[in-house]
């Protein structure tokens, strides 16, 4: 068998502290290669400050880092030129067109990709001379992708790319994201979006008051054998709910009792938990 290759990102036991208050609780994860990992969790949750000591922009605490093979604190530019970075606020020059933005962007890094490469993975090919002042909301948030991708790194973060985007622009930049696998990047996303996650990820890490609280494939989390399938039906009247982990024997067993009673199971209804209901019960303070 080949050996299984290193993992992108593993963090071990990761603490931080912000005086009294314990953003990052003794974490653990590993990112694979070519893997698009979705981290989420509420607001404070501690995702903010996990991924700023993976970019090397904060100190932890406690624990170990590692990140394309480097401890991010001492990391130095090489490291940084191989990491691409999205914020939830972008850093673009109003005045400069699309083109001229990544060009210039393009200038800070010894191997960059091709501008016009660039412009066509986000598409923006139909707005490449048009200043950014004058780009869309979802447009603006396309170029700041391709701000992250023209340094050609191997491992990009996404902080809440979707946020405040309408669902085209959502599918659109989905669309960007799907391709940046395609090309074989490693992505690791922060979103507050169950579906963004669910769409796009091959793993998903729940965090909530600085611990991990759940983490698997997005089928895994919203199939979990520890959440039951409900069933609902009605009786003489009332709502009956029932919860159950073995849904196939227990709708046999009431389906099979009402028919021998010539009875219907009224308003009969069996639902799943989605990743959003787990996600919100996990979740819940
Ligand atoms: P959001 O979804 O709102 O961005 P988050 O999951 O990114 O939240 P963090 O920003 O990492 O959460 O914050 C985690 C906790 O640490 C919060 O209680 C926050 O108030 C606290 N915190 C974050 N940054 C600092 C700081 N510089 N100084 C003190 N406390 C901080």
């Amino acid at each position: 068998m080949p050996p299984s290759p290193a993992p992108v990102i593993s963090i071990r036991d990761l603490r931080k502290s912000y005086g009294e208050t314990e953003a990052v609780r003794g974490i653990e994860l590993e990112v694979m290669p070519g893997e698009v990992f979705a981290f989420l969790g509420p607001n404070g949750a501690g995702k903010t400050t996990t991924v700023e000591i993976l970019e090397g922009y904060r100190k932890r605490s406690g624990g170990e880092v590692s990140v394309l093979g480097e401890d991010p604190e001492r990391a130095g530019r090489e490291w940084r030129e191989r990491i691409g970075i999205v914020l939830q606020s972008g850093r673009l020059d109003p005045y400069l067109t699309v083109r001229e933005s990544l060009d210039l962007y393009a200038g800070y890094f010894r191997s960059p990709r091709p501008t016009e490469e660039v412009i066509a993975l986000v598409g923006l090919e139909g707005k490449a001379d048009e200043r950014a002042r004058r780009l869309s909301g979802g447009q603006q948030r396309r170029l700041d992708v391709g701000m992250a991708l023209i340094g050609d790194p191997e491992l990009l973060f996404l902080d809440e790319p979707t946020t405040g985007f309408d669902p085209s622009a959502r599918r659109q930049a989905w669309d960007v994201i799907a391709g940046l696998r395609d090309l074989g990047k490693t992505v690791f996303l922060t979103t507050h979006y169950m579906d963004e996650a669910q769409r796009l990820a091959d793993r998903v890490t729940i965090i909530a008051a600085g611990q991990i609280v759940a983490r698997g494939t997005p089928e895994d989390l919203g199939d979990r054998e520890s959440q039951p399938t409900t069933i609902r039906y009605r009786a003489d009247g009332e709502e009956v709910v029932v919860e159950t982990t073995t849904p196939v024997r227990t709708l046999n067993e009431l389906t099979g009792a009402a028919l021998a009673k010539g009875e219907e199971l009224e308003a009969l209804e069996v639902t799943r938990p989605s990743l959003e209901d787990v996600y919100l019960e996990l979740t819940e303070s």
